[in-house]
């Protein structure tokens, strides 16, 4: 029995297929430059032979408060997933577009969506409650929600697997720095603190997206400056976070090359990405009075020791110290990088992984589609 997970981004379509185990990967690839997704659906099934294939499992970014869980995608689902396509409308209306077309392709085996969202209903409301009017936190649902987390989630199993521990006795402080990142605190294995809000825009600064800025600074730039809420929308996800501050690029790589050779600007983004992870490690370690753990994973959690060196430097009195040895090994392995009073590790995310196994546990525990298998 096969499982075909497919990872709808905002430009490009990641596509594995996983054989029942989930711990097997058969083959995969990334469809790049999308700007149709129904036609690179099509493409991923040209490449693809669907024979076994017994279910498809979807990333969707936004779940809102509703799901709280992985769920077999029906009409009521895909309608929920549309509503909630106004608080992610960078997200979600692709990813629902990716599974309206899978299922035209595959009509006759269960659909599943994993949600960035549903690892963190566990937040409490003081965490995720803003310092709003509260009928705007009750009616209009303007909460903070958190993402990402089926990539914290997928970390904090593995360590537990390779700790030896059982994911709900450990605390974890998680690091997802890619192009999007985002810092999570997970106690007793599960989350109740996240650095993302009410949409991926909240917390550290990204490739291309801010992180936090002073709301009033917002409606400044609306109400002294004239910029059209449209074209704000555009600045802060795409102009951005790294990519605005150094002038030089969004991603990293480039960023550290540049201020290697001097570029002030680039030396700033890298000085200014890093504070900001210590600050939300710092908050995350007084949110859960300590951890058992930082774990790093994310393009840049899992391959620039530099910054994990500039975000760990003289924490040694909170219980990090990187092992500088350790820190500079290089590798696709989860492996730890120091072991002072929290460990440290880098470990991979597996998010496609994940996806299998929910979607395999999922159709697995319904009802109807047991009796049919
Ligand atoms: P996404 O969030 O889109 O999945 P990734 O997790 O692949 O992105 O992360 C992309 C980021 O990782 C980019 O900023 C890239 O520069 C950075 N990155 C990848 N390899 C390295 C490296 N060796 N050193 C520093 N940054 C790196």
């Amino acid at each position: 029995m096969k499982i075909l997970v497919l990872n709808a981004g905002s430009s490009s379509l990641k596509f594995d297929v996983f054989e029942s185990d989930p711990e097997h990967r058969l083959t995969g690839g990334t469809i790049e430059r999308v700007t149709d997704m129904t036609g690179a659906v099509a493409s991923v099934f040209d490449q693809l032979d669907p024979t076994g294939i017994a279910a498809v499992g979807h990333r969707v970014v936004h779940g809102g408060d509703q799901f709280t869980e992985s769920v077999i995608i029906d009409p009521a689902v895909e309608n929920a997933i549309d509503v909630l396509s106004a608080l992610a409308p960078l997200h979600n209306p692709n990813n629902l577009e990716a599974c309206r077309a899978a299922r035209t392709h595959l009509p006759l085996v269960p659909h599943v969506a994993v949600f960035d969202t549903a690892f963190h209903h566990t937040i409490p409301p003081h965490a995720y409650t803003y310092g709003l009017p509260w009928e705007y936190l009750t009616k209009k649902k303007i909460r903070r929600y958190g993402f990402h987390g089926i990539s914290h989630r997928s970390v904090s199993l593995q360590f537990a697997e390779l700790t030896g521990n059982r994911p709900e006795d450990v605390r974890l402080i998680t690091c997802h720095l890619g192009n999007g990142c985002s810092v999570c605190a997970i106690d007793k294995g599960k989350s109740i603190d996240t650095s993302m809000g009410f949409t991926p825009l909240e917390g550290l600064m990204m490739g291309t997206r801010s992180g936090d800025v002073d709301p009033g600074a917002i409606l400044h730039l609306i109400t002294h400056e004239r910029i059209k809420p449209d074209n704000l929308l555009r600045i802060l996800n795409n102009k951005s976070g790294l990519k605005g501050l150094s002038g030089v690029s969004n991603d990293m790589r480039d960023i550290l090359a540049a201020a290697g050779s001097g570029n002030e600007r680039a030396t700033l983004a890298i000085d200014a990405f890093a504070y900001r992870v210590r600050k939300y490690i710092g908050a995350y370690l007084a949110a859960m009075n300590g951890a058992d753990a930082l774990l790093f994973t994310g393009g840049i959690g899992e391959n620039s020791p530099f910054i994990r060196q500039k975000i760990c430097q003289n924490l040694h009195h909170l219980g990090i110290e990187l092992d500088s040895i350790a820190n500079l090994a290089e590798g696709q392995e989860a492996r730890w990088i120091g072991n002072a009073g929290l460990a440290v590790w880098v470990i991979p995310a597996k998010e496609e992984r994940l996806i299998a196994r929910d979607t395999l546990h999922c159709i697995l525990s319904d009802q109807t589609f047991r009796s049919q298998m």
